[in-house]
C-alpha cells in the first residue's frame, strides 16, 4: 500500500519519494546554487482576471473571483512559472537542474519554493569551504607557539591556503552580488508598516511599453521592489514566533556596506556558512 500511495500526489509517501529524488539529485549533481520563492499578485494581474467569469472591475469582485476559481488562479500561476523558467532561469541564467514544489497558504494563495543549479555556479560549496579553512589557518598563524613548531615548507603551504581562501571568498561574493541584492535604490524608504501601495498597483502595470526605455524600467523596478519586496512584520503577523514574538525571517536586519560570508559553529564538526548581501534597508528582501 505504501509503495502504491507514492503515486497519490500530496500523500506522505509521495513527498518522501520526492524528497529522496531531491537528495539523489544533490548527490549526483552537487548542491543547488540558489533557493527561490515566488508568490502571486493575484488581485493585480489583469491577464488572469480576463479569464475569470462574472464582473471583475471592483477590487472585491477580483478578490471573490480568486476565491471562487482557484483552479484558474493556480493554472495561471503555474503557466507563468513555466515561462519565467524558460526566459529567466534557462535563457538568462543558464539552468542546469531544478526542483520545486507548490504550496498553498491558508488564504488559498499558491506559491512555489524551489532550488536551481546554474551552469555558471563557480562551485560555491567548495569555495566557501576553502574560505573557512583559510580563516582557521589565519587564526592559527597568530599563535607564535604553533608557528615555531612548523618548518619552512609547512609555513609556505599554510600561506598558500590562506591566499587561496581569500581568493575563494572574493569569487563567491562577486558571484552572489551578480545574482541577488538586498539594496534599496530609494534614498529614504519609509517604515513598511506605514507604506501604501501606489495606484495603479505596480504589479498590474504591463511593462511591454517601457522595455526600450532604461530610465522607465529602473523606475518600474524601484516602485515594484518598494511595494512587494520589503518585509512587513506585523506584531501578530504570520512570520512571528508564537512564544518569542520574533520574526522568523529575522527582520528588521542590520545594514552593512559590503557583501560578506559569515560562519557560525552549530556544534563540533558542523559549521554554518551564510552569504550576507550588502544592505542599506533593514526591511528589503533578498531578490534578483
Ligand atoms: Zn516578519
Amino acid at each position: 500500500m505504501d509503495v502504491y500511495a507514492a503515486n497519490v500526489v500530496g500523500s506522505d509517501a509521495y513527498w518522501s519519494k520526492k524528497g529522496r529524488e531531491l537528495e539523489a539529485l544533490v548527490q549526483q549533481k552537487e548542491f543547488g546554487t540558489a533557493f527561490f520563492t515566488m508568490s502571486f499578485a493575484d488581485n493585480h494581474w489583469d491577464d488572469l482576471h480576463r479569464l475569470m467569469p462574472g464582473p471583475k472591475l471592483e477590487p472585491q469582485h477580483r478578490y471573490r473571483n480568486i476565491l471562487k476559481n482557484p483552479h484558474l488562479a493556480d493554472w495561471y500561476f503555474s503557466e507563468r512559472l513555466v515561462i519565467f523558467f524558460k526566459h529567466f532561469f534557462r535563457a538568462t541564467l543558464d539552468l542546469e537542474w531544478f526542483w520545486y514544489r507548490f504550496e498553498w497558504q491558508s488564504r488559498t494563495a499558491i506559491h512555489v519554493h524551489g532550488i536551481v543549479k546554474l551552469k555558471n555556479d563557480p562551485g560555491i560549496v567548495d569555495l566557501v569551504a576553502k574560505t573557512y579553512a583559510g580563516k582557521l589557518l589565519e587564526e592559527e598563524m597568530m599563535d607564535s607557539h604553533f608557528v615555531s613548531s612548523l618548518d619552512q615548507e609547512q609555513i609556505e603551504e599554510i600561506r598558500y591556503k590562506i591566499t587561496e581562501g581569500k581568493a575563494a571568498e572574493e569569487r563567491v561574493i562577486a558571484y552572489a552580488d551578480t545574482l541577488q541584492t538586498a539594496l534599496n535604490t530609494r534614498d529614504n524608504p519609509i517604515d513598511p508598516m506605514n507604506a501604501v501601495a501606489p495606484d495603479p498597483h505596480p504589479c498590474s502595470i504591463d511593462p511591454t511599453d517601457i522595455l526600450e526605455n532604461q530610465e522607465a524600467m529602473d523606475q518600474d523596478y524601484e516602485v515594484l521592489a518598494n511595494c512587494v519586496q520589503r518585509h512587513v512584520s506585523r506584531p501578530n503577523g504570520y512570520c512571528r514566533n508564537k512564544d518569542t514574538k520574533l520574526c522568523r525571517f529575522h527582520f528588521p536586519k542590520v545594514n552593512q556596506k559590503e557583501t560578506k560570508i559569515t560562519f557560525s559553529t552549530i556544534c563540533k564538526d558542523n559549521v554554518r556558512a551564510d552569504i550576507v548581501n550588502a544592505r542599506n534597508d533593514p526591511f528589503m528582501n533578498i531578490h534578483n
